[in-house]
C-alpha cells in the first residue's frame, strides 16, 4: 500500500500543528479556557487553577556549555512561571520530567533540581513530583500548576484604541543566544539575562487586579509573534513604532530586529484602554518595573504593522511590516 506522505512538524510551522492538535471534543464544564491561551484555566470545585507545561531541549533551547545545571533548573522554572504569570495566577505545584544522558553527573542533577526549588520557592510554589528517564539530549520538562483568579487576563481581551504595553526591555536574551552561539564562554548583560529571565509573577498580578489591563501574553517567541496572536484571539490589529521598544544600548547597536522577532524575553505584553493609562505608569512606579507603550491595537490594520523601521527585519519577518487596511 502506498502512504501519503504527512507534512512533516517543520513544514507546517507552530501556529498550524497547534491548530491540529486541539481537542476534537467538547471540554468538560470545570475547563474555563482550553487550549490556545498561555494556560488552561480549571475551575475546579469553585477554585480557580491555570496549568501549564514547557520543555528546555539540548540543542534546540540551549547547549550544555551555555550555564550551569543549576542556572538551568531555575531557567526551565522561570519560563513556566511566565505563562502562569500572563494568566495573573501564583505559582504553586511542579511536576518535573528529566531526560538525561547516562554521563550526566548525578550531582548535575541535583544541581539541577536545586535550581527549580529555589527559583520555585520564590513564588511559594513546590515539587510535587516528576520523573527520570534516559534519553540522548538533556531535556527539562515542568508542568506548572498556579492559583488563579476569578477572570485571568486573556490573549481575547484586546480592543481597538487600547494601547499596546510591554514590560521590561526587549531583546538582550535573544542577543544573549547569538552570542553564546559564537562563544559558549561569551559573558555580559545579554547572556545572563538570557540565563534567567525576569520574575513577572507579582507584576502580572497587580495588573490584572487592579483592572487596568483587557489582555496579556507572555513574550516567548518574540514580540511580532506573540502580539500577532493577541490580535488573532482578539480580532483586531496592532500598529507598533519601533522607535518606542525598550531596548539596551547593546540591542540597538545589533539590530532592532532582535526585539520584534528574537524571542526568549518572557516579559508581559498587555492591552490598556486609553483612560487607564495614567494610573499604569503610576502603578509601573510603584512596582518598580517599567511598562513602556509601543503602539496601539486599531481596527484599520490587520495583522500587525511596524513603523520606523530601517530595513533591519530578517526576510522571513518580511510580511509583518506592511499594515493592509481591511
Ligand atoms: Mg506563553
Amino acid at each position: 500500500m502506498k502512504r501519503r506522505r504527512a507534512a512533516s512538524l517543520g513544514a507546517l510551522g507552530e501556529n498550524e500543528i497547534l491548530a491540529r492538535i486541539a481537542p476534537g471534543v467538547a471540554l468538560p464544564v470545570d475547563v474555563a479556557v482550553g487550549p490556545g491561551d498561555d494556560c488552561a484555566h480549571l475551575r475546579l470545585r469553585g477554585r480557580d487553577w491555570v496549568w501549564t507545561t514547557d520543555a528546555l531541549i539540548e540543542g534546540t533551547h540551549f547547549e550544555r556549555d551555555w550555564m550551569t545545571p543549576y542556572q538551568l533548573g531555575r531557567r526551565a522554572y522561570l519560563v513556566n512561571a511566565s505563562d502562569i504569570a500572563a494568566m495573573a495566577g501564583r505559582p504553586r505545584f511542579a511536576l518535573v520530567a528529566l531526560s538525561a544522558p547516562a554521563d550526566l553527573a548525578g550531582r548535575d542533577v541535583a544541581a539541577l533540581q536545586r535550581g527549580i526549588s529555589a527559583a520555585a520557592a520564590r513564588d511559594g510554589a513546590v515539587i510535587v513530583g516528576g520523573n527520570l528517564s534516559r534519553g540522548r539530549e538533556l531535556a527539562v520538562t515542568i508542568s506548572l500548576l498556579g492559583e488563579a483568579p476569578r477572570r485571568p487576563p486573556l490573549r481575547s481581551g484586546a480592543r481597538a484604541g487600547d494601547g499596546v504595553y510591554v514590560s521590561g526591555a526587549l531583546g538582550d536574551a535573544a542577543l544573549g543566544v547569538r552570542l553564546l552561539r559564537g562563544d559558549a564562554r561569551a559573558r555580559g548583560a545579554a547572556v545572563r539575562r538570557f540565563r534567567e529571565p525576569p520574575w513577572r509573577v507579582a507584576t502580572a498580578q497587580a495588573l490584572a487586579r487592579t483592572g487596568l489591563i483587557t489582555a496579556m501574553i507572555d513574550l516567548s517567541d518574540g514580540l511580532l509573534e506573540d502580539l500577532a496572536r493577541v490580535c488573532r484571539a482578539s480580532g483586531v490589529g496592532a500598529r507598533i513604532d519601533a522607535g518606542a521598544l525598550p531596548v539596551s544600548a547593546a540591542v540597538r547597536k545589533h539590530g532592532v530586529s532582535l526585539a520584534l522577532a528574537g524571542g526568549e524575553d518572557y516579559e508581559l505584553l498587555c492591552a490598556v484602554p486609553p483612560r487607564k493609562q495614567e494610573r499604569l505608569a503610576s502603578l509601573s512606579r510603584e512596582l518598580g518595573c517599567p511598562m513602556t507603550r509601543i503602539g496601539v491595537f486599531s481596527n484599520a490594520i490587520e495583522g500587525v504593522a511596524v513603523d520606523g523601521l530601517r530595513a533591519e527585519l530578517p526576510h522571513s519577518f518580511e510580511h509583518f511590516r506592511r499594515g493592509t487596511r481591511g
